[in-house]
C-alpha cells in the first residue's frame, strides 16, 4: 500500500521530466531565462547568476507540474501553448530592454509602457529597436519552432534513469536555493509581485485633506502662476548653462533683461516621466519613495489643491497624449485641474504630431480673457524634446545639421542635430507661452521632466535615451536640467521681497531636487506654512 503510494507520488513528481521536459525547458528559457542570463552577461555576476538559475529553474520545474496536473490532455495543452506565448512575449521585451536600457522589465519601465499611448510605442518601435534585434529573436523562436517540430516525431523526454538523476539535481537545487533564498528578490516572482504593488487612482481629488494655509504677512498674490513642463531636455545642451551651440537665444534675451533667472546645479527626481510628474506635482517625495510610510502617493497634497485652496483657477493645457487612466500620473493631475485641454490628436500617426506651438496658440484665448482681479494657476505639458527629436520641430527650426558636428562620431551627428534643433524650437516656444504673460502679474516656471543620457556615458557611448535607473552614472546624466523662473515687470514690482531672494539664489544653487517644486511654487505666492509645515525651508530659494 505505502509502496504504491510512494510510487504514484514518484510518478507525479517525475512527470516534468518524463512527460512535460520540452515545455519545462522552452519556460526555463523563455520565461525566467532573462533575469539569469542578464546577471551573468550584463552584470557579470557569476554567483548571483549561478543562484538565480538554479531558483528559476525550481520556479519552472513547479509550473511544468502544476501544469501537468491538469486534465484533459486538450485542455493542458492549450494552457502550455498561452504560458508559451506570454513567456515568447516577455522574453522579446527583456531581450530588448537588457540590449538597449541595460535592465530587465521592471515595474517602472512597465509604468512607462502603460503610460504612453500607442502612438509613442509606436515611434519607439520604429526608431529604437535595433536592426539586428528582430531577426536575432526570430532565430530564437524558430530553433523552438524546430525542436517542437522534432519532437512530434520522437517525444523529448528523459528516460527512467535520467529522470531519476535530474529529480537529484533538483534536490540539490532545492538545498542551494534554501540557503541563498534572498535571491528571489531579483527573479521573475518577486518583479510580478512588485508591478501588482503599484496603485493607481483615477481622482486625486478624492484624497484631497485641504490642510491650513497660511501667508507671510501684507501678502499680495500673484494673479498668474504659469508652471511649464517640458520633456527630455538635458543641461548640458542649453547654451544658458554653457553648451557651445546657440540653442537657447529667446531665454537668453529674456536673461539679458533681468525677467528670466537661472538656476544651476537642479537634478530631476527621476528619468522618466510619469515617475518625475508624480514627485515634482505633489508633495510625495523621493525620500517618501525610499521610507514608504504605507501611505501611498496619491495620498499625498498636491500643488493642484493647494493652488486651488489659495484661490487659483487651474487650467492644463497638454500636448503630450492623455494616455490611459492607468498612467500613474499625467492625466489624473491633468483632470484634477478645473479644466483641462489635451491637444495632442488621439491615435495620430507619427507624421502627424502636432509641436508645441498648439499649446501657445489654444491658452491664448484664456489668457486674453483671464480677468486680472482673478488667481489663474496654467500648467503647460509640453512634448519637447521627446524622441524622437526629428519630429519634435516644423522645418524651419532645422538650423543645426549634421556638418556641425564634425568632431563627433559619424552615428550620432543626425540624432545630435536633431536633438539641437528640438532644444532651438522648445526655446522659441517658451518664449511666446512668456510672452502671453509679460503684461499680467505673471511668474512662469520652466523645467522638463527630466534629461537624456545624450552619448555621455563613455561606457555606453552610442546611447542617448533616458538615464538607466540601475547605472548611477547614466542615471545621474538623465536627471540634469535645466531651471528657469521668468518674472513679469509688474511681478517684479508688486513681489520685491520675493525677487530679492530669487536674484540672489540664481548661480549659487549648491544642489536641489525638483520633487519639492510645490514648495518653491507656494513659496513664489507668498505662503508661509501649509498644515504647519514651514514653505520656506523646502523652496529652493531658501
Ligand atoms: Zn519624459
Amino acid at each position: 500500500m505505502l509502496k504504491t503510494i510512494y510510487k504514484k507520488i514518484a510518478d507525479i513528481l517525475m512527470r516534468p521530466f518524463r512527460k512535460h521536459f520540452l515545455f519545462l525547458i522552452a519556460f526555463f528559457i523563455l520565461a525566467t531565462g532573462p533575469f539569469f542570463l542578464w546577471q551573468f552577461f550584463y552584470q557579470h555576476l557569476l554567483v548571483n547568476g549561478f543562484l538565480l538559475t538554479v531558483h528559476c529553474f525550481i520556479i519552472s520545474y513547479v509550473i511544468t507540474l502544476l501544469i501537468g496536473l491538469i486534465k484533459p490532455d486538450k485542455l493542458r495543452k492549450v494552457i502550455q501553448g498561452i504560458l508559451l506565448l506570454i513567456a515568447a512575449i516577455s522574453f522579446a521585451i527583456n531581450f530588448y530592454c537588457i540590449f538597449e536600457l541595460g535592465y530587465l522589465l521592471d515595474a517602472d519601465l512597465a509604468r512607462l509602457m502603460i503610460g504612453t499611448d500607442l502612438n509613442e510605442t509606436r515611434e519607439f518601435a520604429s526608431a529604437m529597436i535595433p536592426k539586428w534585434m528582430i531577426p536575432a529573436l526570430l532565430g530564437i523562436y524558430l530553433v523552438f519552432v524546430g525542436v517542437w517540430a522534432l519532437s512530434r516525431k520522437h517525444p523529448l523526454n528523459l528516460g527512467k534513469i535520467t529522470s531519476r538523476l535530474a529529480m537529484c539535481g533538483l534536490l540539490l537545487c532545492l538545498w542551494v536555493n534554501a540557503r541563498s533564498w534572498k535571491v528571489w528578490e531579483e527573479g521573475p516572482i518577486h518583479r510580478i509581485y512588485e508591478m501588482t504593488q503599484y496603485e493607481v487612482t483615477d481622482d486625486l481629488t478624492a484624497y484631497y485633506t485641504h490642510p491650513k494655509i497660511t501667508f507671510n504677512e501684507d501678502n499680495q498674490l500673484p494673479t498668474d502662476v504659469v508652471l511649464i513642463i517640458g520633456e527630455s531636455f538635458s543641461r548640458s545642451h542649453s547654451s544658458l548653462y554653457g553648451y557651445d551651440k546657440d540653442t537657447n537665444p529667446c531665454l537668453r534675451a529674456y536673461c539679458d533683461s533681468s525677467l528670466v533667472f537661472t538656476f544651476d546645479s537642479i537634478d530631476a527626481p527621476a528619468p522618466t516621466t510619469a515617475e518625475s510628474i508624480r514627485l515634482m506635482l505633489s508633495t510625495y517625495s523621493q525620500v517618501d519613495e525610499e521610507h514608504p510610510s504605507g501611505k501611498k502617493w496619491f495620498e499625498f497634497t498636491t500643488i493642484i489643491e493647494l493652488m486651488q485652496d489659495c484661490g487659483y483657477d487651474s487650467y492644463w493645457f497638454g500636448n503630450q497624449a492623455r494616455g490611459s487612466k492607468k498612467n500613474g500620473a499625467t492625466r489624473v493631475f491633468a483632470e484634477a485641474c478645473q479644466q483641462r485641454k489635451f491637444l495632442q490628436h488621439e491615435g495620430a500617426d507619427r507624421f502627424n504630431v502636432t509641436t508645441d506651438m498648439v499649446l501657445v496658440d489654444s491658452s491664448y484665448q484664456y489668457v486674453h480673457d483671464a480677468k486680472p482681479e482673478e488667481l489663474h494657476f496654467i500648467i503647460y505639458h509640453m512634448m519637447g524634446s521627446h524622441f524622437d527629436y526629428a519630429m519634435r520641430y516644423p522645418k524651419e527650426f532645422a538650423r543645426f545639421s549634421e556638418k556641425d558636428y564634425a568632431s563627433q562620431p559619424e552615428s550620432h551627428r543626425a540624432t545630435l542635430a536633431a536633438y539641437d534643433n528640438s532644444i532651438l524650437y522648445n526655446d522659441y516656444v517658451i518664449g511666446q507661452i512668456i510672452d502671453l504673460y509679460k503684461d499680467r502679474d505673471a511668474v512662469v516656471i520652466y523645467l522638463p521632466d527630466h534629461g537624456q543620457v545624450i552619448f555621455r556615458d563613455p561606457k555606453d557611448p552610442d546611447y542617448f535615451s533616458h538615464g538607466k535607473k540601475k547605472n548611477p552614472f547614466s542615471y545621474a546624466l538623465g536627471v540634469e536640467i535645466p531651471f528657469i523662473i521668468y518674472a513679469s515687470p509688474l511681478y517684479q514690482k508688486r513681489h520685491p521681497l520675493i525677487m530679492q531672494r530669487i536674484r540672489e539664489r540664481q548661480g549659487e544653487l549648491t544642489s536641489w531636487n525638483s520633487d519639492e517644486l510645490p514648495y518653491l511654487i507656494l513659496d513664489l505666492i507668498g505662503v508661509k506654512e501649509v498644515g504647519g509645515e514651514t514653505i520656506q525651508t523646502k523652496s529652493m530659494l531658501h
